[in-house]
C-alpha cells in the first residue's frame, strides 16, 4: 500500500447546540460535540438514537432546527449576515453546499456506488465534477487509492462484479478521492457478510493513519476499542456520554451506556 503524508492539521469539527426534529418526534437535543483534526471518533447507540442524522446534520444533508456546525471554523451549510437586530444565518446555494462537502467525505452503509459505472469511474467521478482538476491527476490517484483500499486489480469491474466488502471499499476509496478533511461514516459494515466486515475495518484503520478526521458510526466494539481516540454514546437524541475506549466501554458512567454494551458485547 502506498502511504500519503498528512496533508494540513485540519478537519477539526464543531456541532453546538444542534436539534432536530422530524414533525413531533426531537431526534437531536442539543448536541454538542467537537472532533479533533486527525481524530477518530466511534459513535455508538441503539436504532434510533440520531445516529445518523447526526452525520446527516454535519455535512448538511439534514438541516437542523437550532443549533449550527463549524469545519476549520467555517460554518456549514450557512454563512454568517449582519441583519438589523444581530448576526442571521443565510443559507449557502446548493452550489455552495456543494463546495462545502467535497471536504466532508460521506461513506453509507448501503455503499450507494453508481452500478453502471466501473470502479475506476466511480472513484473519479466526484473530483472530475466539483474539483477542476485534470483527467489524468485525478485518475492516477484514482488508480492510487484503488491499490491503497485493495483494489488495484479491479478498476475496470462494475459494482455487481464485486463482493459488498470490494464495493465498500471502492466506496471509501471514492470518499477519499476529493480530499476530505472530514470522513462520515454510517455503519460502513453493518451491510456485510460477517467474513467481510474486517477487510473494511482494515481499511477505515489505514485511513485514520493519514490524519483525516474520522466519525464512525459502528456496533463493532473491538474497532472501537483498537483505533478509537473517543468513543461517543448517544440514546434518545443525546449524548449521553464520551471519552476514551477504555473508560467509555469499560467504565461507562451512565447505567444506560451500560444497558447498551451489556447488549451488544
Ligand atoms: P439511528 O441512526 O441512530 O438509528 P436515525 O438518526 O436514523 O437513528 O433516526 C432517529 C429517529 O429519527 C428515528 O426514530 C427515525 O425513525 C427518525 N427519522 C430519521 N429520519 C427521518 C425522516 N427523514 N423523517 C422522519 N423521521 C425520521
Ligand atoms: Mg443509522
Amino acid at each position: 500500500m502506498t502511504t500519503r503524508a498528512p496533508h494540513r492539521a485540519a478537519g477539526r469539527v464543531e456541532v453546538h447546540g444542534v436539534h432536530k426534529s422530524f414533525g413531533t418526534l426531537e431526534v437531536l437535543r442539543d448536541v454538542d460535540l467537537t472532533f479533533e483534526p486527525g481524530t477518530v471518533t466511534v459513535v455508538l447507540g441503539p436504532s434510533g438514537s440520531g445516529k445518523s442524522t447526526l452525520l446527516r446534520a454535519i455535512n448538511h444533508l439534514e438541516k437542523v432546527d437550532a443549533g449550527f456546525v463549524t469545519v476549520d471554523g467555517d460554518l456549514v451549510g450557512y454563512r454568517r449576515c449582519r441583519g438589523r437586530r444581530g448576526d442571521v444565518l443565510q443559507e449557502l446555494k446548493e452550489r455552495e453546499i456543494l463546495g462545502q462537502r467535497t471536504r466532508i467525505g460521506f461513506v453509507f452503509q448501503g455503499f450507494n456506488l453508481f452500478p453502471h459505472l466501473t470502479a475506476l469511474e466511480n472513484v473519479v467521478e466526484a473530483p472530475l465534477s466539483a474539483q477542476r482538476r485534470s483527467r489524468a491527476e485525478v485518475e492516477a490517484e484514482a488508480r492510487e487509492l484503488l491499490a491503497r483500499v485493495g483494489l488495484a486489480d479491479k478498476a475496470d469491474a462494475r459494482p455487481r462484479q464485486l463482493s459488498g466488502g470490494q464495493q465498500q471499499r471502492v466506496a471509501i476509496a471514492r470518499a477519499l478521492a476529493l480530499r476530505p478533511r472530514v470522513l462520515l461514516f454510517d455503519e460502513p459494515t453493518s451491510a456485510l457478510d460477517p467474513e467481510l466486515v474486517g477487510e473494511v475495518l482494515e481499511v477505515i484503520k489505514d485511513v485514520a493513519s493519514t490524519g483525516t478526521t474520522l466519525v464512525v458510526v459502528t456496533h463493532e466494539i473491538g474497532f472501537a476499542r483498537e483505533v478509537a481516540d473517543s468513543v461517543v454514546f448517544m440514546d434518545d437524541g443525546v449524548v449521553v456520554e464520551q471519552g476514551p475506549p477504555a473508560q467509555v466501554l469499560d467504565h461507562p458512567r451512565h447505567e444506560r451506556t451500560r444497558a447498551f454494551l451489556d447488549r451488544v458485547l
